[in-house]
């Protein structure tokens, strides 16, 4: 399993939080990807998002539902079509399936196109330990791996990165000149990577769907680079999740039309790559060897858990992070693993356990608009609130006690909150002490906590001169329209 780090969310999430420019990106991609999301809902009717929305649902319910049968069927299909289905199921035994595969035919060099899968496993790091060259070839992953990091959203691995950084970055591992053209560099990468996808033993790709009924590997891209790392390389080895599998091509259609448009907003992507097997003696060309690994580790615990097994009906579009509130602020890193965002918050504790991963599903303001956005309406905040009611139950006697104070604040709230006169009192005293921060309606950099540690990054609204009830009391009860 690759390296994780989800312990550290909150000192991440600090850190991240006073970076303007993450929060520039993030904020740019985010609300132009929502943006074009929701363009295409009024475009094709809510109504008939809406019915879209719950027949990909009910595929994958029924699809989890009878999962053993579909895999099956998806391993005949395969066999039938000369490929070779191998089931791993933990992260060692997948690494040791694709090192054996790489060992058996000596492999030099692999192209790879995007995996999350690959990511969680920490792939790169064995590949390059058994002498293997390694390059991603999806433009966005290209960018990060030349720079040593990790992906920090599903769709858009690089939206971190500034142009001015990647031209920096390109300019010192490829030796080309710096430029502002976007274009160039894309020109950049697209030269060096044809290199590779000619000189390349191997192909690795993730896959966005796997169809029982025809054995067929889905492949959903924009850059094309998938076609190539599955089709140009003498052995091609696709490695996912198992609950990528769907029932029929039927069933496909209806994920072509939510996946892209929930991902960026288009009614298609560029590329969809459908690979069934390797070449056939008719064939002109094609990969003499395909092999699928079919990934556990960690998803039949999933399965078999009825409050979170909805999680496997995720289909990577990263809608949820786009409009989630902390997402938006955090960025994808905070998060500490492969999977960030709403999804993230509930499939890796999940997946690596709630232990390693206890801040993250408090790492939710629990607004819900990440259900609204999925496209397969998995139940974010139920099952972020079932992992907050578990992580409750599991505390040691010591958690509880420092947890004592949190408990007493949420007390003294809801006392308050239920007694007007304390509320008008503790507000009043508030507007005092506010008084020496507060500027054009905003408290700034207030100097002790716990107020300090909301603004030392961004500003806090002050309390209002006058209150609603002030307001409704005095003026608009008594409006005519109000008084009819
Ligand atoms: S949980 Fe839903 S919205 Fe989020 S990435 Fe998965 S499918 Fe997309």
């Amino acid at each position: 399993m690759a390296e994780v780090k989800t312990r550290e969310f909150n000192r991440a999430s600090s850190l991240s939080i006073q970076d303007p420019q993450l929060r520039r990106a993030l904020q740019k991609v985010g609300t132009g990807f929502d943006a074009a999301r929701r363009e295409n809902i009024v475009e094709v009717t809510p109504e008939v998002w809406e019915q879209w929305r719950e027949r990909a649902r009910q595929i994958k319910l029924h699809t989890l539902d009878r999962l053993d049968y579909y895999l099956d069927l998806l391993e005949q299909r395969v066999s039938q079509a000369g490929g070779q289905v191998h089931f791993a199921k933990d992260a060692a035994e997948a690494k040791a399936i694709v090192s054996a595969i790489v060992q058996r035919n000596q492999v030099r060099m692999a192209v790879k196109s995007k995996s999350m899968v690959s990511e969680e496993l920490g792939l790169n790091r064995v590949l390059e330990s058994l002498g293997v060259e390694v390059y991603e070839t999806d433009l966005g992953e290209y960018i990060i791996q030349l720079a040593g990091e990790t992906p920090s959203h599903l769709v858009a691995p690089a939206l971190h990165k500034t142009k001015e950084q990647v031209s920096q970055l390109f300019a010192q591992k490829l030796g080309v000149p710096p430029t502002s053209d976007i274009e160039a560099m894309a020109r950049v990468a697209r030269e060096v990577l044809r290199q590779k996808f000619l000189q390349a033993d191997l192909g690795i790709s993730g896959a966005n769907f796997l169809v029982a009924e025809t054995g067929t590997l889905v492949i959903i891209t924009n850059e094309g680079n998938g076609r190539l790392c599955t089709s140009a390389p003498r052995i091609h080895i696709g490695i996912t999740g198992m609950e990528k599998v769907i029932p029929s091509l039927q069933d496909l259609a209806v994920f072509l039309r939510l996946l892209p448009r929930s991902a960026t907003g288009q009614r298609l992507t560029s590329y969809v790559s459908m690979v069934s097997g390797p070449r056939r003696s008719e064939d002109e060309d094609g990969p003499e060897q395909f092999h699928l690994v079919l990934v556990d580790n960690g998803r039949s615990r999933l399965l078999k858990d009825p409050d979170l097994r909805e999680a496997l009906c995720c289909i990577r579009c990263g809608a949820c992070l786009n409009i989630c509130p902390v997402y938006q602020k955090v960025g994808g890193h905070a998060y500490g693993w492969v999977y960030p965002g709403p999804i993230g918050a509930v499939v890796t504790p999940a997946l690596t356990g709630l232990k390693d991963a206890k801040d993250l599903p408090r790492a939710s303001s629990l607004c819900g608009a990440c259900r609204e956005a999925c496209p397969v309406k998995i139940n974010l905040p139920r099952m972020l609130l079932h992992l907050r009611q578990q992580l409750v139950e599991s505390r040691d006697p010591q958690q509880r006690a420092e947890d004592g104070g949190e408990k007493l604040l949420a007390q003294g709230y809801a006392a308050m909150m239920g007694r007007p006169d304390l509320l008008g009192l503790a507000r009043g005293i508030g507007r005092v002490l506010q008084a020496p921060w507060e500027k054009q309606g905003k408290l700034e950099k207030v100097p002790a906590p716990p107020l300090s540690l909301w603004t030392r990054s961004r500003d806090l609204p002050s309390l209002a001169p006058r209150t609603f009830h002030d307001i409704w009391e005095k003026e608009l009860s008594r409006a005519p329209e109000v008084q009819r």
